[in-house]
């Protein structure tokens, strides 16, 4: 830095002590993370390389911190000693920081920033997950009363959301909180990328508003890997003529496989339904078959077969990961073929992404799968 900075350059040293000060473990799972992406908490977790925050990408951070001082500030206003800050949530899955609490009138606040084209889609789903969690976790136990405030950059303006606790949320949380918990502590691989994710639709990537890309910062890591560019890796040639048709009918196959597929799960259901709805009444009937002019059909109850969840015992501490190392083996599993469509490579990321619709009809299917 020269002998007199410039307020920019300041403004850059501040950032970059603000991040080197980060007082969160990056080791630790989230509870304000359980619903995003759940491979991107493992990533973290073990430590995976990702894109460094860019000074843009750190001005929102510092911009959010700001704002909740503001936030902190008016309760305090209201309620002077009464108002506690990033109070700590454990639980046995993950660790959760709640923003205010605001003690004499048992009241949390999650404080948020987005921007005026996300208004329509407030409160986000993947912020009533978070608030649910420290409801669940702490808040219900205190009586508490939750509300997420969001702070409209473009305008300053703020808008709050009460949040009703709904139990129903919280099973398929946990489940995602466990198969983080298990991936990072006895698998120590990450989750694989979820179904359903593309490298050019959020969360993986998404257009800003002056139409480059943003994308995660382990973007690279998750689609690169697998999906390297040409340039990149020597290893990926271009397709010699011969083989255009081969490659050209290895897709045409996929999709008809994929095709048949599609129109056999809602058969195979029907027939589990019939099957079902069979069983049923053989049992009230104590018989063990139907006969027809053209046959007849059976139900034999398959013998009970044993196993043991070790992912469970080793979660209870019933048993380690020491104590299972010298049982460990590796299986042989073929190869798997994977078509990389091609898309635009996203760009250096900046701002919010938003919660578009398709992503909240994605979670309420997990949730109600
Ligand atoms: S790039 Fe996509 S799949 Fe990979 S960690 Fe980020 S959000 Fe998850």
């Amino acid at each position: 830095m020269s002998e007199r900075p410039t307020t920019d350059q300041l403004h850059r040293a501040f950032l970059e002590a603000e991040r080197a000060a980060n007082p969160f473990d990056p080791h630790e799972i989230r509870l304000s993370a359980t619903g995003g992406c759940p491979r991107q908490q493992t990533l973290r977790i073990l430590d995976f390389p990702h894109d460094p925050e860019t000074p843009e990408q750190l001005s929102i951070f510092h911009a959010g911190h700001y704002w909740e001082d503001y936030l902190a500030s008016l309760w305090e206003q209201q309620f002077p000693g009464g108002v506690n800050r990033q109070v700590t949530v454990d639980t046995p899955y993950g660790t959760g920081h709640i923003d205010l609490w605001i003690e004499p009138i048992h009241h949390l606040v999650e404080c948020k920033t987005t921007t005026a084209s996300n208004v329509a889609h407030l409160p986000l789903e993947e912020h009533l997950d978070q608030v649910n969690l420290y409801l669940h976790f702490w808040g219900n136990a205190q009586q508490a009363t939750a509300e997420i405030a969001y702070v409209i950059k473009e305008t300053g303006n703020i808008l709050t959301f009460p949040v009703t606790y709904d139990p129903d949320r919280i099973p398929p949380l946990i489940e995602t909180l466990q198969a983080i918990q298990v991936a990072v502590t006895f698998d120590q691989t990450p989750l694989p990328i979820p179904d359903g994710y593309h490298p050019a639709q959020f969360p993986c990537s998404w257009r800003k508003k002056d139409g480059s890309w943003a994308h995660c910062g382990y973007w690279r890591l998750c689609w690169q890997a697998d999906r390297p560019l040409p340039d990149e890796e020597e290893s990926i040639v271009p397709a010699p003529a011969e083989w255009l048709p081969v490659l050209t009918e290895w897709q045409e196959l996929s999709q008809h496989i994929a095709d048949y597929k599609a129109i056999l799960k809602p058969l195979e259901q029907r027939k589990k339904d019939l099957e079902d709805a069979l069983q049923a009444w053989l049992a009230s009937t104590h018989a063990q078959g139907l006969a027809t002019a053209e046959g007849f059909l059976t139900c034999t109850e398959k013998k009970p077969s044993l196993t043991y969840d070790v992912k469970a015992a080793l979660k209870d501490g019933v048993l380690t990961a020491d104590q299972l190392a010298p049982y460990q083996k590796w299986r042989a599993n073929g190869v798997s073929w994977t078509w990389h469509p091609a898309v635009a490579e996203p760009q250096a990321a900046s701002d919010s992404p938003p919660d578009t619709s398709a992503q909240k009809a994605r979670r309420r299917s997990r949730r109600a799968s």
